[in-house]
């Protein structure tokens, strides 16, 4: 299959184009580099099957048939995110059309990544993809949380409208190895801080939960639902809830470091807890996380270790 990815550029699409090739398939990469970077592709650039576009998928774009499109480009750590406001609005709506376009002129199947952030900062926990959710549409988080919402209503209008064969995974916090140093989320942060020695920032009083995936788990999950012919939401996301005080001392652990805990002003409208049912995974796709956090952590390690040693 010759496979398109936007985002490709990115932490999670690098890591899936690399799954993807391996799996025999060709990709096509397309990502503007807003957030990504070439950096995570290097190591691809003798493989002949992997071919890379540097476009926004905001302007239409068609780089010849394709087989299969995963959309996986937008902003998606807060800082980012609410950096480029107008941009992440404009690629969940403008860019996903472009790319769902794409899909429905070939006839091919189509996944979108969404997010555990259309649940918002939930009432229901833990949260099963029944959930509506509780967004705050015109708050700080409101570029990025209304535009992965309006995705998935576009999502679901193409597959209702025109019968386009799409799946939407809603994806809660992953990390490892290419998380952007600098990006701004709490695994990035906190493994850099650790491992120069500097305050470990946990923001608020650190009660607030999170669910870690490990990246490799995340895509394996991500690879087992395009095959499948479900089309409503599905979670993926690793159910074991960590609030982010433990999480701040799982990092210590996993560095060895004698790094201070500091704490910083919770940023407004931040979940207050998160975890995923992934019920509906397993039943449906056999899936189940396999690298718990403290793992996941030590298997990040060298790769934190030299974002903390290159110059800031
Ligand atoms: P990332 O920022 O590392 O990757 C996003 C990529 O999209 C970047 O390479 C960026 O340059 C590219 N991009 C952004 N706007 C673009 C545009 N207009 N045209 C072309 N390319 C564009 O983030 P990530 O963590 O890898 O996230 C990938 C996807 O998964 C995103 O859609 C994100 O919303 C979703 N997601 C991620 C997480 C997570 O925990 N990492 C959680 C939920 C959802
Ligand atoms: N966080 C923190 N310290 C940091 C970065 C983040 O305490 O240096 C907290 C943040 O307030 C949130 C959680 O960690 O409660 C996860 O934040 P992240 O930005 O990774 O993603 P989110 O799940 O909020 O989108």
């Amino acid at each position: 299959m010759r496979v398109l990815l936007t985002g490709a550029a990115g932490f999670i699409g690098s890591h899936l184009t690399e799954l993807l090739l391996a799996e025999g398939n060709s990709v096509l990469g397309v990502d503007n580099f807003s957030t990504g970077s070439m950096t995570n592709l290097q190591h691809l650039k003798r493989e002949t099957r992997f071919e890379f576009r540097e476009h926004d998928i905001c302007a239409p774009f068609d780089f010849g048939k394709v087989d299969f499109v995963f959309n996986f480009a937008s902003p998606a750590s807060p800082v980012d995110y609410s950096r480029l406001g107008v941009e992440t609005l404009r690629v969940g709506s403008e860019g996903t059309r472009n790319a769902l376009d794409l899909a429905r002129k070939y006839n091919v199947g189509f996944l979108h990544a969404s997010t555990s952030e259309c649940y918002g900062d939930p009432l229901e926990h833990p949260q099963t993809e029944e959930y509506w959710g509780h967004v705050n549409p015109v708050g700080p988080r409101s570029v990025y949380d209304e535009a992965k919402r309006f995705s998935e209503a576009l999502v679901m209008a193409y597959h209702r409208y025109y019968g386009v064969d799409t799946r939407l995974v809603r994806i809660f916090n992953t990390y490892g190895p290419r998380l952007r140093k600098g990006d701004g989320r709490i695994i990035s942060n906190l493994m850099t801080q650790a491992l120069r020695g500097e305050d470990l920032t946990v923001y608020g009083d650190g009660t607030q939960t999170r669910s870690f995936c490990y990246v490799s788990d995340e895509v394996d999950g991500i690879l087992r639902l395009s095959r499948s012919s479900e089309h409503l939401p599905i979670n993926i996301g690793n159910p074991t809830e960590w609030t982010i005080l433990e999480c701040a001392h799982a990092v210590l652990e996993a560095t060895g470091s004698t790094s201070k805990i500091v704490y910083r002003p919770l940023p407004e409208d931040d979940p207050i807890q998160r975890q995923p049912d992934i019920s509906k995974a397993r039943r449906l796709l056999g899936w189940e996380p396999k690298i718990d956090l403290k793992s996941g952590l030590r298997l990040s390690l060298d790769y934190f270790r030299s974002c903390a040693e290159a110059p800031v």
